[in-house]
């Protein structure tokens, strides 16, 4: 059996900024339309389903945020909290739940202590405790997300990551390259195929036997990656890519 084992955002899909006309809303926030799919993508999703590869989502998403996705056929499984909880028909596994809890239970004391000092950074932030995983601030620039990551480097065991606007703070453990490995451990795929757009995926791309990315900058080129050519829309050429893949393997 193939995994595919993909992030979402900007990757499957995107929010309004990058929609064009025949897209198709899949998620809503206060009212608003939030998310979109293209319909090409909505379809190849699909065929991925019958012909019997597995695909799960991999998010640094909390598990209320991926509940906002209404799929129009919902996955299976599906990895939120950047590998803190595996859902199965939308309910978190308790096994994975109680894995998970051993590997951030000594690192609670770090997150509420660094989710205390945030404020010592001088840029404006929200941020907060996700799931009880991890902590993450969102900022109003890049610049200013770099700054929050900057400041903490060197005070903290929790590992810093930061993409666009965006800082995480991750206990050691809780990556998206450990999902992959606990997602292995339980279904034995045959092969993996993994797709991300960000800094924050790599651990799981590099963990992968095919690599699919939106462009060479965050990892390069070599064996196993596949990256998006210019003016492709970057979640077909993922799922078309996977199709491909699948076939050949
Ligand atoms: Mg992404």
């Amino acid at each position: 059996m193939v995994l595919f084992a993909s992030d979402l955002d900007n990757t499957i899909l995107f929010s309004h900024r990058y929609r064009q006309e025949t897209d198709q809303c899949v998620e809503h926030l206060e009212g608003r339309e939030q998310g979109f799919c293209t319909q090409r993508s909505l379809r190849l999703l699909e065929t991925i389903g019958e012909r019997g590869l597995l695909f799960v989502p991999v998010t640094t998403r909390s598990i209320q945020q991926y509940r906002r996705i209404r799929w129009p056929q919902p996955p299976r499984y599906a990895v939120t909290t950047n590998g803190g909880t595996l859902l199965v028909d939308g309910i978190p596994d308790p096994v994975w739940q109680a894995e998970t809890a051993a590997l951030t239970a000594p690192w609670q004391p770090a997150l509420l202590e660094l989710e205390r000092r945030l404020p010592e950074v001088p840029v404006p932030k929200r941020g907060r405790i996700v799931d009880g995983t991890y902590l993450f601030a969102a900022c109003d620039t890049p610049e200013d997300a770099a700054a929050v990551g900057a400041f903490f480097v060197g005070s903290t065991g929790l590992e810093t990551a930061v993409s666009g606007r965006k800082v995480y703070f991750f206990p050691p453990g809780i990556h998206k390259g450990a999902a992959l490995e606990r997602l292995r451990a339980r279904f034995a795929p045959t092969r993996t195929i993994c797709a991300g757009d960000s800094v924050i995926d790599i651990p799981m791309l590099l963990a992968a036997d095919v690599a699919i990315l939106p462009g060479e900058e965050l990892l390069g080129t070599g064996p196993g990656r596949r990256t998006c050519p210019a003016g492709r829309r970057f979640p077909d050429f993922v799922l078309e890519t996977v199709l491909e893949e699948a076939g050949n393997s």
